[in-house]
């Protein structure tokens, strides 16, 4: 597949859930763009587009609704409270929604599902999405007294030129490297697992967090009183709990959550990821910029990797909407894309360290760990203010 033109403003690679967000977002702001993915539109293949389900906080799901994206907020099942417990301890808190006179906390929704409205709303609104091309280098041009991005699609197939290249690549990002970008990787020598489960009780809303002997373990609520699970073990534990039957798989599970729902009575297909913190230190150069997981992969313990990369959106088309307003739009000046990484340094540091911090924190059987941990959540649970705070967080909010 070839794009139509060989010039634009702005070249995204990567259409997965961050790329194609982006590019609907900058559409709206009238620029001139192409997304290139890899994979075909509706190929069960498409790496962004798995069985896996993402937390939108609060501040995300707005920042859909800004972009007019009802599809979206129509599939996502709303979080209306969250439990957060550990295993063998008295400790627990509860966010709830009422309390926090918020109609929810947040929305749970498939990445197959989100990619789905995603890319049915980029047809809709005419935006280019050029798939399956795979891009295979990217490097600046300098000719005459002009510059520009020249990226080259696999194959020789065709070569295009744009004032500003995205890499919305996802982690194992081949162009970052090519262009210079360092990465910090950090291993956390454990692994996620992954299924869809339904249980005898209705989740009514609730959101699980609960952090057992092995290592922290997600409930989010789906739609048709299903549950997203992300349950993060040692990766030969992970390799056990894929392998058992689903009979023995719902056993463990019920022993670890406990039993607040009742049996496990359905389980869908299992897989495992590994987790690693992938962090890139500079996220622009002359004329490049990265976002979502190109920028940074981040452990799924707080659910943050799309919201953080949602509201770098919203923050980089605000930036090039003031710039369009110039006569000349400047995508080509550095000073900009310098200011856009200063002004999002605080919410991307913030964000990085305190997942690092809590996937630490709670992923360590430690006992003088377990009982910081009992005591957070205790203090939590009876002083609103730090209540209110780490809620304010949890919904994507600053607090
Ligand atoms: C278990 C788990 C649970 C999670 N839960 C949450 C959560 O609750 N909340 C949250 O906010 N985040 C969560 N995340 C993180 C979130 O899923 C990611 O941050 C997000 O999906 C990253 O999207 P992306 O588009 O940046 O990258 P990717 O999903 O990796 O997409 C990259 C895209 O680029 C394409 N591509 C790559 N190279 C090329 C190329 N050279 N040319 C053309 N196309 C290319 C790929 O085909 C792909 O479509 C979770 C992650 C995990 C692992």
């Amino acid at each position: 597949m070839k794009t139509k033109k060989n010039h634009y403003q702005i070249v995204i690679v990567g259409g997965g859930l961050v790329g194609a967000s982006l590019a609907i977002a900058l559409d709206a702001v009238g620029i001139d763009l192409v997304v290139i993915e890899a994979f075909a539109e509706n190929s069960n293949s498409q790496p962004s587009f798995d069985d896996k389900s993402v937390a939108l906080s609060l501040s995300s799901l707005k920042i859909y609704q800004r972009l007019g994206l009802n599809k979206v907020l129509n599939n996502a099942e709303p979080i209306k409270n969250i439990h957060i417990s550990d295993q063998g301890h008295y400790g627990f808190t509860r966010l709830e929604s009422e309390k926090l006179n918020q109609p929810q906390l947040g929305g749970v929704i498939e990445n197959r599902v989100l990619g789905s409205a995603l890319t049915t709303e980029l047809r809709e609104r005419a935006i280019e999405y050029c798939c399956p091309a795979k891009v295979a280098s990217a490097k600046k041009i300098i000719k005459d007294d002009k510059n520009f991005m020249r990226i080259q699609l696999e194959g020789g197939k065709q070569s295009i030129d744009c004032d500003l290249l995205i890499l919305a690549e996802g982690s194992r990002s081949n162009l970052k490297s090519q262009l210079g970008y360092q990465t910090e990787v950090t291993d956390f020598k454990k692994s996620a697992l992954v299924c869809n489960i339904t249980t005898q009780n209705p989740h009514k809303n609730w959101a699980y967090e609960r952090f057992t002997h092995n290592g922290p373990l997600a409930l989010l609520p789906l739609s048709d009183n299903r549950m997203s699970i992300v349950w993060s073990n040692t990766p030969e534990k992970s390799k056990e709990l894929l392998e058992m039957s689903n009979q023995s798989f719902a056993k463990e599970l019920e022993q670890a959550f406990g039993s607040r729902l009742g049996r496990i009575e359905k389980i869908g297909k299992r897989n495992a990821f590994p987790l690693m913190q992938l962090v890139t230190s500079k996220t622009v150069s002359d004329r490049c910029l990265l976002i979502g997981n190109t920028a940074q992969q981040l452990h799924p313990i707080a659910g943050q990797g799309l919201n953080l990369a949602l509201r770098d959106i919203e923050a980089l088309s605000k930036k090039i909407e003031k710039l369009s307003l110039d006569k000349e739009c400047k995508l080509d000046s550095k000073n900009w894309l310098d200011e856009f990484e200063s002004e999002r340094m605080s919410d991307r540091l913030e964000t990085i360290e305190t997942t690092e911090a809590l996937a630490r924190l709670f992923s360590n059987p430690s006992k003088t760990l377990s009982l910081s941990r009992n005591l957070l959540m205790k203090i939590m649970d009876v002083t609103p203010i730090v209540k209110e705070a780490f809620a304010m967080k949890a919904m994507g909010f600053k607090a």
